[in-house]
């Protein structure tokens, strides 16, 4: 908790997702920073995973409600019932549209003094993904003309991409260690974005949820020390262990070809790293219009991890395993950590 946050007695916050990969860091911030939260969680069972993500959460003090975000009646119950003043929705890509009814639910209300929906990475206004990624933008897009017309106060986080390794052939985008045997640098690998720490992203966002600047706004998270092209990534890693590793290209053309076999929904992240590393969507734009602002020009003197220091993170993951340079079982290793991802357990 620093000076910058804002008293604690108010923000009580709604957090929707709050069990998923980028929920986890909001649910994380909302607890670190004081603020009552609440955890709205589907009804049926949970996975033996996800429990002790829940119970660690209610261990700091969060609230579990359960029920479905797109029951209106239900959800216009608990806003009231709750009194929450922000609702953060992190449902993943798939449940973008079962937010209707949660804006219908707000809009009825009139109580709820932020929304944030479920953004939480590029200005999908100004992205131009190839299909199938290109449909989730439609459906975020739809959302964001819904709150506009209905004039909730809304705060989209643009927070582009997770520090981490950016592999183009996986099932969801994780904090993944870099290769150790091989590189696949996307094009001519100099395009650049930008890699924020998924704490950073919590502790950025807790801020601006309670901060008039951002209201009605597409926050954008374009932290210097956090911008990178792909082959200056790979040269820091190499740097970190201390060894190099071969390097080879995926065209353009390769990732568009990987897109196009629509195959859900490792498609969708190739379709996404074709548009950050082929067509430059973090930064091919301006960030000077009516409705945007930079996160790094509100709050100058909260630092962001730069991504050495998220990288340095990585280094011990592969000593503790004990693997020697240039082995097999590097491999294995990177190979273990994608299949776990895709079962949904990292
Ligand atoms: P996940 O799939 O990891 O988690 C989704 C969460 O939403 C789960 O807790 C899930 O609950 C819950 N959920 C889904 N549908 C509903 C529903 N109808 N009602 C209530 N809860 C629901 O999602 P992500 O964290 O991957 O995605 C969240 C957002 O972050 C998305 O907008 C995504 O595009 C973005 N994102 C950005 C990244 C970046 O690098 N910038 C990386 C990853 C995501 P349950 O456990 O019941 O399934």
């Amino acid at each position: 908790v620093t000076a910058a946050f804002p008293s604690v007695s108010k923000n009580r916050t709604l957090v929707i997702g709050g069990t998923g990969f980028m929920g986890q860091f909001i649910t994380k911030a909302s607890l670190a920073v004081g603020y009552p939260t609440f955890l709205l969680l589907r009804p049926g069972p949970v996975s033996p995973a996800k429990a002790v993500i829940v119970k660690s959460f209610q261990d700091k003090g969060a609230k579990v409600i359960h029920g479905m975000i797109n029951d209106k009646e239900f959800m216009e119950k608990i806003l009231k019932e709750y009194e929450i003043d922000v609702v953060i929705s992190l449902v993943g890509g798939e449940a973008v549209l079962d937010q209707i009814n949660l804006v219908e639910a707000i809009k009825s209300v009139k109580t709820v003094k932020r929304f944030l929906p479920s953004e939480f990475g590029h200005d999908v206004d100004r992205a131009d993904p190839v299909e199938p990624g290109l449909r989730m933008y439609k459906e975020k897009r739809l959302v964001r003309r819904l709150l506009e017309e209905y004039g909730i106060p809304y705060t989209n986080i643009c927070c582009n991409s997770i520090a981490s390794w950016p592999y183009y052939d996986n099932c969801h985008p994780a904090q993944l260690p870099p290769p150790l045997d091989c590189f696949q640098i996307y094009g001519d690998g100099n395009v650049k974005a930008y890699f924020v720490d998924g704490n950073d992203i919590g502790k950025f966002t807790m801020l601006a949820i309670d901060d008039i600047r951002t209201l009605n706004k597409n926050v954008h998270f374009r932290p210097v020390s956090n911008c990178y092209s792909i082959n200056e990534l790979a040269s820091l890693w190499e740097k970190k262990i201390g060894r190099t590793i071969p390097r080879v290209t995926i065209k353009g053309d390769d990732l568009l070809a990987k897109a196009a076999e629509n195959c859900i929904p490792q498609s969708v992240v190739a379709s996404f790293t074709h548009d950050i590393f082929i067509n430059g969507c973090q930064v091919n734009f301006s960030t000077d219009g009516p409705n945007d602002i930079e996160i790094n020009s509100l709050y100058p003197d909260e630092k962001f991890r730069s991504i050495e220091e998220c990288y340095e993170d990585f280094v011990p993951m592969i000593h503790d395993k004990n693997i020697s340079a240039g082995t097999n079982d590097e491999i294995k290793i990177n190979n273990d950590r994608k299949t776990s991802v895709e079962k949904g357990t990292t």
